[in-house]
Order: C-alpha cells, then sequence, then structure tokens
C-alpha cells in the first residue's frame, strides 16, 4: 500500500481493529454514499416543510429502514444482551464508524446510534428492572420512540450535579417527583416517550449519595412544558425544553440502580455518551476541512487560487495535523474502555471531552474564514456546525470541570492528601451532565 493510499483511521493506527468492525465500517461507507449524502437536501427540504420544528421528516423513517436492513443498527452498545438487536461492537470498531456518522448531523439518527438516547440506553441497559427494559429499551432499540436525559435545572448551577433540587419522594409503592429542569435536550419530540429523571431522594445524605435516577413516563400527569429555548437562534430538533414536574407520581419499580445510586449511574452514562460526541466531532472536523479545501479551490484573490496563498495552506495544515491529533487521543480512549473500563478511563475521557470540542472548532473556525460571508450563512453546514459543536464545551459538563477533575487526580498523585474545597469534594470527579 502506498502512503497516499491510506485514507482511513483504521488503516494507520496502532489498534486492533476486529474483522467484523473493519467490514462494518466499509458498509458504513458505502450507506453514507448510497443514503444518507444522497438525500441531504432532500431531509432538508423536507424539515423545512414541517408545521411542528421537532417532528422528523418523513425520510428518516426510509433511512432507518434500509440501515436495519443492512445490519447497521445500534452500534454503540458493546454488551447488549445476545438477542437484543445491534451489532455490539467493542468502543473501538465503533470510533470510525460513529466518525463517519458525524460527517451529516443526521447520520446516526438513522443507524437508531443518536444522543441522547445511546446514552440513555446504556443506563436502562444496565440499570432498568425488567418491567423498565421491556418497556422502555426495548422500543428504543428498535427505533419505534425516543428519550430524553433530564438533570439541569434552571435555578441552580448544575455543573456542580450536588446543587440540582428537585425531590424524588417515597410515596407507598410509588415515588413523587416535584421540581424543574431545563435542557432536557429531545423532551419535544413527539416519539420521545421516556424521561430519565434525576433528582434528590435523600437531601441530608452524604453529597455524592443524594441522587437517583429514576424512569418517567413522558406522558405522566404533572408533566408540563416551559420555555423551550433556541440554541445561537435554532431550533434543534427535539428542542431543550423547560420541564415541570408537578406531583408527579411514579412506580417505585421504575427507580434506576437504587437510591443514591445518581452520581454513580451518571458517571456510567456520560462515559460512552461523551467519547460518542467526541468520534462525530472528528467527523464534523473531517468535513469542515473538505468543505475549507474545495472552497479554496473555486475562488481567487490577488491573482491566485485562495489555495495558493501561504496563510490559506498554513490553515489546512494545522487542521489536519490537529484532527489526526484528536483521532488518536479518541481511538486511546476507546481502547482504555474496552480494556479497562469506563470508570478507570474517567481523566482521559474527560481529557477527550474538552480537548475534541475545541479543536473541532477552531478548524470549522478556519473554514468559516475561508468561505468568506458563504460561511456564516444558511447556504454551508459551517455556521450550523459552529454553533452545535460550540455547544458541546458546556453540555456533558463544561470544559473547566472536566480540567477541574483532571487536575485534581493529578495533583493527588503527588499529595494524596490534597482537597480541592473545604467541603467533601467527592462528587466533582462526576461533573454535571446532560
Ligand atoms: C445544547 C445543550 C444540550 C444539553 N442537553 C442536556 C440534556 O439533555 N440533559 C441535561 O440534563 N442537561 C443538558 N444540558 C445542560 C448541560 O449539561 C449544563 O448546561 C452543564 O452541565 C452546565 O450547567 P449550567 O448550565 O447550570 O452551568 P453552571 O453550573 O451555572 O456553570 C456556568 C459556568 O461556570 C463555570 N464553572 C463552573 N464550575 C467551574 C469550576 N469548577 N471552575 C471554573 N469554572 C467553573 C463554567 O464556565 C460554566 O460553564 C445541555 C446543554 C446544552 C448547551
Amino acid at each position: 500500500m502506498n502512503r497516499t493510499d491510506i485514507t482511513s483511521t483504521e488503516e494507520i493506527s496502532v489498534y486492533g481493529f476486529t474483522d467484523e468492525g473493519k467490514q462494518k465500517l466499509e458498509e458504513v461507507r458505502q450507506f453514507m454514499a448510497d443514503h444518507i449524502y444522497p438525500n441531504e437536501e432532500e431531509y432538508y427540504e423536507q424539515y423545512e416543510a414541517l408545521d411542528n420544528v421537532h417532528a422528523t421528516p418523513a425520510i428518516m423513517d426510509k433511512l432507518k429502514a434500509a440501515a436495519r436492513e443492512r445490519g447497521l443498527w445500534n452500534m454503540f452498545i458493546p454488551h447488549l444482551d445476545p438477542d437484543a438487536p445491534g451489532t455490539k461492537l467493542s468502543n473501538l470498531d465503533y470510533a470510525p464508524i460513529s466518525e463517519e456518522l458525524g460527517k451529516v448531523p443526521f447520520a446516526s439518527e438513522a443507524l437508531n446510534c443518536s444522543a441522547p438516547d445511546t446514552g440513555n440506553m446504556e443506563i436502562l441497559n444496565l440499570y432498568g428492572s425488567d418491567a423498565v427494559k421491556e418497556r422502555w429499551l426495548a422500543p428504543l432499540l428498535d427505533g419505534e420512540i425516543r428519550s430524553a436525559f433530564s438533570m439541569t435545572e434552571p435555578d441552580v448551577a448544575s455543573s456542580d450535579a450536588s446543587n440540582i433540587e428537585l425531590r424524588i419522594q417515597r410515596d407507598g409503592d410509588e415515588y413523587v417527583l416535584n421540581g424543574k429542569k431545563w435542557f432536557s435536550s429531545n423532551a419535544l419530540r413527539p416519539e420521545c416517550k421516556v424521561l430519565i429523571v434525576m433528582g434528590k431522594t435523600d437531601p441530608d445524605g452524604p453529597r455524592h449519595r443524594q441522587q437517583a435516577m429514576i424512569a418517567v413516563d413522558s406522558e405522566s400527569p404533572g408533566i408540563s412544558f416551559g420555555r423551550d429555548p433556541k440554541v445561537f437562534g435554532y431550533h434543534d430538533r427535539g428542542g431543550h425544553p423547560e420541564v415541570i414536574y408537578q406531583d408527579v407520581r411514579v412506580p417505585a419499580d421504575n427507580i434506576l440502580g437504587g437510591e443514591g445510586e445518581g452520581f454513580a449511574i451518571s458517571q456510567a452514562r456520560l462515559g460512552p455518551g461523551r467519547i460518542h460526541h467526541c468520534m462525530r466531532s472528528i467527523g464534523v472536523a473531517e468535513r469542515a476541512l473538505e468543505l475549507m479545501i474545495k472552497r479554496s479551490l473555486q475562488r481567487e484573490t490577488f491573482g491566485r487560487l485562495v489555495a495558493q496563498h501561504g496563510v490559506v495552506q498554513d490553515q489546512i495544515a494545522r487542521s489536519r495535523i490537529e484532527i489526526d491529533q484528536a483521532r488518536q487521543y479518541v481511538l486511546y480512549v476507546a481502547h482504555l474502555m474496552d480494556t479497562v473500563g469506563n470508570k478507570s478511563a474517567a481523566q482521559e475521557i474527560s481529557g477527550i471531552k474538552v480537548s475534541v470540542p475545541n479543536m473541532a472548532l477552531d478548524v470549522i473556525d478556519r473554514a468559516i474564514q475561508v468561505h468568506g460571508a458563504a460561511g456564516v450563512t444558511q447556504f454551508t453546514p459551517l455556521a450550523h456546525m459552529w454553533a452545535h459543536m460550540r455547544t458541546l464545551r458546556i453540555a456533558d459538563g463544561p470544559d473547566e470541570v472536566h480540567k477541574m477533575t483532571i487536575a485534581r487526580r493529578e495533583i493527588k498523585r503527588h499529595s494524596p492528601d490534597f482537597r480541592m474545597f473545604d467541603v467533601d469534594d467527592g462528587s466533582i470527579s462526576r461533573p454535571g451532565v446532560g
């Protein structure tokens, strides 16, 4: 093989992708070529024509059927039950697949691999009772319903999850929920049937044993929706609404894991959820670089192609270097998750959670610059890409909190008794979620 033939992650990585993983990656690339890229325009035209900004363009059902028929379905859960639908690929094998899907915003959904359902399915799979799994996990795995994760609250700083106030109180064989959330992404989708809610069962317990998570039927009496924030002026499909829980009664069996387990579960959920965002973000950056180069080859300034200006070549070269660095970091973390487990890889998961979206933002920003005015319009995907990528510096825990947890562990290696704060700081190893 010539060096110039090497175009993809698995060919240049030092990690051992399985033959099945390589095969699935090829199939996903073919699926993108056959079904996703040719339908990009159609998807957005259908979306623009919808009355409800949170509804799903009709073409999505066709794409899902085509993906499932090819066995490209639920590719993100390594530890699914043997008879559950999905490929059961490792995190490492899934990484380049997710990168491919990241190149088009709606592609992951077609393969039932999109956030926030991926993280939510992980939680239900690990912590749901048999009844909860039957009611919500099975239809989620089948792509029939969608879900939302409801932790962040408008009235408290939720990047410190010990601040959250929603109460989950036991009453006989039910729990009663009272409180207000927002940024429960996806909750306004007509297909969203289950909310995973984090609240306090024991406000007087140790700081990180006060919380629990519970699966809640989205149509339960007592649930209502408030404001629906736009993001940088965009309506994200599914929304990030305020959700008001007023005396919402939930069967006790719906508790996930048990009372006091909320923090520990958020750790389990957020590892996979976070790395999936990073894998997709590499794909976003690749697409932005491709657009940057194509544009620079189309237009001339001062007597030469934009691509012939050294400054632009510097932007292209830096982007290639930074994408390749970030990709190897993500693959390393995927390998760690597969080999030592999500909890032991928490430090490195925080590392990619900070570095990859920042890298992708820089690449997108350069691509916008090379496009001139067109780069900030709706006529290229770049502006929307940037807006979405910028949110990843906040969602699933802000950069600063992840850096704090990394620094804490690093400092403790040299000073085991070190404490960040005068309060019990056990909870800060698990930054706020979303
Ligand atoms: C697009 C999007 C989607 C989201 N989806 C979900 C979802 O589905 N479910 C959900 O529950 N939540 C979701 N969230 C919410 C997200 O998880 C929270 O916004 C995040 O955890 C931060 O909480 P906060 O907004 O309350 O900010 P705050 O906690 O008020 O923090 C504000 C800022 O304070 C600074 N800060 C905080 N701690 C430190 C520190 N230790 N050191 C230095 N600076 C610090 C940071 O700059 C931080 O951004 C989403 C957010 C976005 C933007």
